[in-house]
């Protein structure tokens, strides 16, 4: 892809950046979504809480949204994005890895989250069907069953106690560190806490049957929930000097702005509660921004080519809050 003017390049094509991309084609915008296929939730098995495609697989989700776009100017680039710059006066460029450089008018970056995950030996064969990382996504899939919170954070009590949502049997493991210092509430609660060094999982074909601790001991559980943190999965939100909250979410202001002229930060990347029906509803919303922004310029130019520069801002900004 050589150089290239688009109204709208959209960075990210999970369920937030496809979202966005489906209204703005909707709205006869030429946009083009960049993609490297590496989704948060790869490694679940279904999408749940998401209204009309409860246990889709979230390849599948993603296909049949990529597939809906047909009809629009709405261009599926899947190669990763090296860069983005803003250019002088306006507009932005994105440098892909091949060195191809794609010019649009507004930016959407959709690039979502990466789970922090604690390097116990085994883990991964384990990832996505028993040991978790939401409750309110996998929660109700090991409903009174023996679960685990495995959480070397301050706040959590807080996630152990969550998790009594779905089970009244749950075990904080603190990951081999003191753990917090008001376990009291938990035992109240009937949650005990574990602060050996967990070594290993034992289970077969991804269920879990027991937690080994360094001491040899295996705990019996039959899901662990992990709560250890997440960082932003590209670095651009970082290069281009957006503020962050304390869990490394970017700090957007309304429908999605994220305080940069023509720039938008949707989904996990940015700051909410973070499923993927929320992350295709930011997308909806900063699609219904960017479009009336731009519909609002192009009025602006239609009306100072017609009568002068000075008699149009006003105007541009009159039909806006009609909108
Ligand atoms: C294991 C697991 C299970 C989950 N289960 C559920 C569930 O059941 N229900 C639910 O609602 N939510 C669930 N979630 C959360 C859900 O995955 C996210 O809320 C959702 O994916 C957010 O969508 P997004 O579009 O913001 O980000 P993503 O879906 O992560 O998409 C971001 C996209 O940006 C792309 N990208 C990033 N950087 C670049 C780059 N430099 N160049 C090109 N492309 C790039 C990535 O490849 C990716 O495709 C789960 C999360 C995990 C980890």
């Amino acid at each position: 892809m050589g150089e290239a003017e688009a109204d709208v390049l959209v960075v990210g094509g999970g369920p937030a950046g496809l979202s966005c991309a489906l209204l703005l084609g909707r709205c006869r915008r030429k946009v083009v979504v960049f993609d490297d296929g590496r989704p948060r939730n790869a490694r679940a098995r279904g999408v749940h809480g998401f209204l009309t495609r409860e246990g889709m697989p979230p390849h599948a989700l993603r296909w049949v949204a990529r597939e809906q776009l047909a009809p629009y100017d709405v261009a599926l680039h899947d190669e990763k994005v090296a860069d983005v710059r803003r250019c002088v006066p306006r507009g932005f460029e994105v440098v892909l890895t091949s060195g191809a450089v794609v010019r649009g008018k507004k930016l959407v970056l959709a690039t979502g989250m990466r789970d922090d995950l604690p390097a116990i030996e085994g883990l991964e064969a384990f990832y996505g069907v028993t040991v978790h990382t939401c409750p309110y996504c996998d929660g109700w899939d090991h409903r009174d069953r023996r679960i685990a919170a495995y959480a070397p954070t301050d706040d959590a009590v807080d996630f152990a106690l969550g998790l009594t949502t779905w089970s009244r049997d749950v075990v904080l493991f603190t990951g081999g560190g003191q753990g917090p210092a008001d376990v009291a509430r938990l035992t109240r609660c009937g949650i005990a806490v574990v602060r050996e060094r967990v070594v290993g999982l034992e289970g077969e074909t991804g269920r879990l049957a027991a937690i080994r601790l360094a001491s040899g001991e295996a705990i019996p559980r039959d899901a662990m929930f992990v709560h250890m943190g997440r960082h932003q999965r590209a670095p651009f939100a970082e290069r281009l000097g957006l503020a962050f909250d304390d869990d490394h979410n970017v700090v957007v202001e309304d429908l999605e702005r994220a305080g940069v002229p023509g720039l938008w930060v949707i989904g996990d990347a940015s700051r909410d509660v973070q499923f993927a029906i929320i992350a295709a509803a930011e997308g909806a919303r900063a699609a219904y921004a960017i479009n009336k922004e731009l519909r609002v310029e192009t009025c602006a130019a239609w009306e100072r080519a017609a009568t002068g520069p000075d008699t149009t801002d006003g105007r541009a900004r009159h039909h806006d809050a009609e909108e």
